[in-house]
């Protein structure tokens, strides 16, 4: 039903108006000729009142003056009125609630436009339908007035009004029936026919409808004869009922005006649903912890959330007309952009997660879900995004995984990244074939310092230690801290097992550095215990099980030491790492290491020639350690310079000493190590020492094996040279051991070449390939102008055999042994002797 069509569209137009003076004769005579119900009555632009053909049944037929009275007497007033605009349905809802039969209708200016009839409504309101399928009997009055045609008008007239009829059957006489309606009452008004019996008057003839016929055909028959009445006949031809207009829409009305008040009350409930929903969604919108932006299809922004200005800093005002670039982070390419919108339009949304920046600054991570909203010819309107900052989730996701790897004081990997680090290197190690090492390190006393100093110094010196650790360990080592003063050490891919003791020292050195914090210093230790893969366990656990079990065996055998799980490995380590230490403090304190002078003689004169300095070291318990075992160890720990170095201040100390005493000392020649002689500045530091002592040059010489000279032949020249300059002699020591190339003696400032003791010692055993040798190896030093040295001369029978080749001086037990300043002394140089003699 078109509910919502406006009266304008089916009020009848083509007012009827008159003046109120009008007689009321005059009045109907127009409404008759016109056909109109109704007319009004105004007075200039106002209208007065109304009168309708129903008002004709008031009239008195009986007063012949009736007629001429004027229409402002009679008029029905106020005359109640409608919007030209307002809806059809509502004008029905008022007809049936106001029991009305007409509106006028107005417009904006309250000027009349039109007269609205129930009838105009009803035949409006597309009743087809119902027409059709009702039947005639089911609308028609039960009852028809029925009038005799003898009474007389004025009578008639009266009767219907009082019955409340609009139309009455009249019988006319010979059976024949006519019919009296309002509208022939208004043709009386206009001529009036005096009071004459209705018999006269009646239309005729009267038009009828079955019972049984159609409500449809009914009013086709109506509007084909123009007439608005019926009477009803019975299968007997009796009239049992009229049927007008009205009452054939009264049925139909009804069920319209039901159908009318549901069709609105649906409407009002969808009208307060939809507010209430968009009130929702506006409270939701508000109220969302989400940002929403909706943007139009060119994505300027229309709208944003308070939410959104929460995230973001811009407000509502700020944010629209503009695009959501103004939140570009400039974290993302074109190409992901691009891909965003490739995806937006083909699949109409998008989510994901993207970098966006604050109005202050701030970048922050968003996850977000944009939608494309299109309308009924799926064509984007317009897009919504809504996102969430989730920078904190994924801080906190950070934070967990920090937690759950590392160890929240010192920022080192803890046991769980440990073990997982362990496990892969195992894998690597077992595929590789090659070794790998767990530490199990715990501080000696941590606990006191705890105790003693509070929690907070006690977690400082962790940290400081951790670091120092960290320090000493190689770049693919992973140091964890376990808790407390617990740490574990992986060393992955070793080559050597030496390279764990070096780095188990390194880390109980480190550790006992001393340790500042705040006012307080003080030092700690560190016991270390070790597992091996694959020798000790293959498994992660099992590895940190033993490395355990062996840092306990460290603690229990004496602190700030390392043990092996192994016992085999410890024996041979334990030693090492007692002469170690022992040899650091001799080094520190001086004691237990002492320099013993052996003679050399000219061959042919038998003079003393010069002494060779050989370091001694006794342990307090090991008794006297020979070079050639604790001269490996210097090196590998590094104490080979600070050795060096106390053996030539030794050795200056000691030839100051004897020119003090007027001995008129001969050179002593100094061993160098590789270490010793690269390092920097070394002549220099020779030149200060002598002068440091008031030495004359010349009165100390250097020994150096040919490998130390080997690889870097050019800057051993220079450095060489350097020595030189202060008249020391420099012999090439055990020659014959190593390459034993004499052409590139001769490019280096060497002054002597001493020939191995082990070829001295085949010579007195009758020794051809040996002989060979010596005799060779004389014969071009001399062509080199270098001093040939024979070195562990042991017996007489060597010395004669030496006797044949040119070899200019002699070292060995049979001259002379190594024995200490003293007796040195005391034997060649405040008397000098003669060998043999
Ligand atoms: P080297 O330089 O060849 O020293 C000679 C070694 O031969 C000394 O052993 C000496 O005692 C030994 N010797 C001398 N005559 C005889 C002999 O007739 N028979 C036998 N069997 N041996 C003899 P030592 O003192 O045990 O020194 C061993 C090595 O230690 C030295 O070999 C030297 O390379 C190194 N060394 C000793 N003192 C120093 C030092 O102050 N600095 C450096 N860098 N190395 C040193
Ligand atoms: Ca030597
Ligand atoms: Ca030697």
């Amino acid at each position: 039903m078109s509910h919502e069509l406006p009266v304008e569209r089916v009020m009848q137009t083509g007012l009827l108006t008159c003046e109120p003076g009008t007689p009321l004769c005059v009045a109907a005579d127009r409404m008759a000729e016109r056909r109109c119900s109704s007319i009004i009555v105004v007075e200039g632009d106002e209208v007065l009142g109304i009168w309708t053909e129903h008002d004709a049944l008031a009239v008195d037929f009986a007063d012949p003056a009736a007629v001429r009275r004027p229409i402002g007497e009679v008029m029905s007033r106020p005359v109640v009125s409608l919007p030209v605009d307002t809806p059809v349905g509502e004008a029905a809802m008022r007809f049936a609630a106001e029991g009305r039969r007409h509106y006028l209708v107005v417009d904006d200016s309250g000027g009349p436009r039109g007269i609205l009839t129930q009838t105009d409504v009803a035949l409006n309101q597309g009743l087809e339908p119902y027409l059709r399928l009702r039947e005639v009997q089911g609308a028609m009055h039960q009852r028809p007035l029925i009038l005799e045609g003898s009474r007389l008008l004025a009578d008639a007239a009266r009767h219907m009004r009082e019955l409340g009829g609009d139309a009455a059957v009249v019988h006319c006489g010979d059976s024949e029936l006519g019919i009296l309606t309002e509208r022939d009452l208004v043709c009386f008004v206009a001529r009036h026919p005096g009071n004459t019996p209705v018999g006269e008057l009646a239309s005729r003839p009267l038009l009828t409808v079955h019972l049984r016929d159609t409500l449809i055909a009914a009013r086709d028959r109506l509007l084909d004869n123009r007439v608005r009445h019926l009477a009803v006949l019975d299968d007997g031809g009796e009239v049992v009922g009229l049927l007008g207009f009205r009452d054939m829409l009264a049925g139909a009305e009804q069920l319209y005006l039901q159908d009318l008040r549901e069709a609105l009350e649906q409407r009002d409930h969808a009208l307060a649903q939809s507010r209430h929903n968009l009130q929702l969604a506006e409270r939701v919108i508000d109220s969302s912890l989400e940002g929403i932006i909706i943007t139009d299809a060119e994505n300027r922004i229309e709208f944003v959330n308070p939410a959104f200005t929460h995230m973001t800093g811009f407000t509502l005002e700020e944010a629209v007309g503009r695009t959501p670039q103004i939140l570009s982070s400039g974290r993302h390419d074109a190409a992901f952009y691009r891909q965003m919108w490739e995806t937006l339009q083909r699949c109409g949304y998008w989510r994901g997660e993207i970098w966006n920046r604050r109005k202050s600054g701030e970048l922050y991570l968003e996850l977000l879900t944009i939608t494309a909203i299109t309308d009924d010819d799926g064509q984007i309107t317009h897009y919504a995004a809504l996102f969430n900052d989730i920078t904190h989730i994924r801080e906190n996701e950070e934070r967990v995984r920090r937690l759950a790897y590392y160890d929240a004081l010192t920022g080192l990997p803890n046991r769980r990244l440990l073990e997982d680090r362990l496990e892969l290197a195992i894998r690597h190690a077992h595929r590789n074939q090659t070794r790998l090492a767990v530490i199990f390190l715990d501080l000696d006393h941590f606990k006191q310092v705890n105790d003693t100093l509070g929690h907070a110094t006690g977690d400082e010196l962790l940290m400081l230690l951790a670091e120092r650790l960290q320090t000493r360990l190689r770049e693919d080592d992973t140091l964890a801290r376990l808790g407390g003063d617990e740490f574990l050490v992986l060393l992955p891919d070793l080559d050597e097992i030496d390279e764990v003791t070096r780095i188990a020292r390194r880390l109980i050195e480190a550790v006992s550095e001393p340790s500042q914090i705040g006012q307080h210093s003080f030092r700690v230790g560190a016991s270390l215990g070790i597992s091996l893969y694959p020798d000790d366990a293959d498994s992660a656990e099992a590895l940190i099980h033993e490395a355990d079990v062996a840092m306990y065996r460290a603690k229990q055998e004496g602190r700030n030491a390392y043990r092996f799980y192994r016992a085999a490995m410890n024996r041979q380590d334990d030693r090492q790492l007692v002469l170690e230490t022992a040899l650091r403090n001799s080094l520190e304190t001086g004691e237990g290491l002492e320099v013993h002078y052996q003679p050399l003689f000219e061959r042919d004169s038998g003079r003393l020639h010069s002494a060779e300095a050989l370091v001694r070291w006794h342990h307090p318990l090991f008794g006297t350690i020979p070079p050639g075992d604790f001269i490996p160890l210097a090196e590998r720990a590094g104490l080979m310079m600070p050795l060096g170095e106390h053996v030539l201040q030794l050795v200056c100390a000691q030839l100051a000493v004897w020119q003090r005493e007027g001995r008129a000392p001969v050179p002593v020649a100094v061993n160098l190590s590789a270490r010793q002689f690269w390092q920097n500045d070394l002549a220099g530091k020779v030149a200060r020492k002598l002068e440091a002592h008031g030495l004359p040059p010349g009165l100390v010489g250097f020994e150096i094996t040919e490998s130390t000279l080997l690889d870097k032949q050019q800057q051993a020249a220079t450095l060489l040279q350097g020595l030189r300059d202060f008249g020391c002699s420099i012999a090439i020591d055990d020659f014959g051991t190593g390459y034993s190339s004499l052409s590139y003696l001769q490019d280096l400032p060497v002054t002597a070449l001493k020939i191995d003791r082990s070829f001295i010692k085949r010579l007195g055993d009758g020794e051809r390939g040996s002989a060979a040798i010596v005799a060779a190896v004389t014969g071009m030093a001399h062509e080199l102008g270098l001093q040939v040295v024979a070195e562990g001369v042991e017996t007489d029978a060597q010395r004669q055999v030496l006797a044949r080749y040119p070899v200019d001086l002699l070292q060995g037990f049979l001259l002379g042994r190594p024995v200490e300043a003293r007796q040195y002394a005391r034997r060649y140089l405040s008397r000098p002797l003669h060998a043999g003699a």
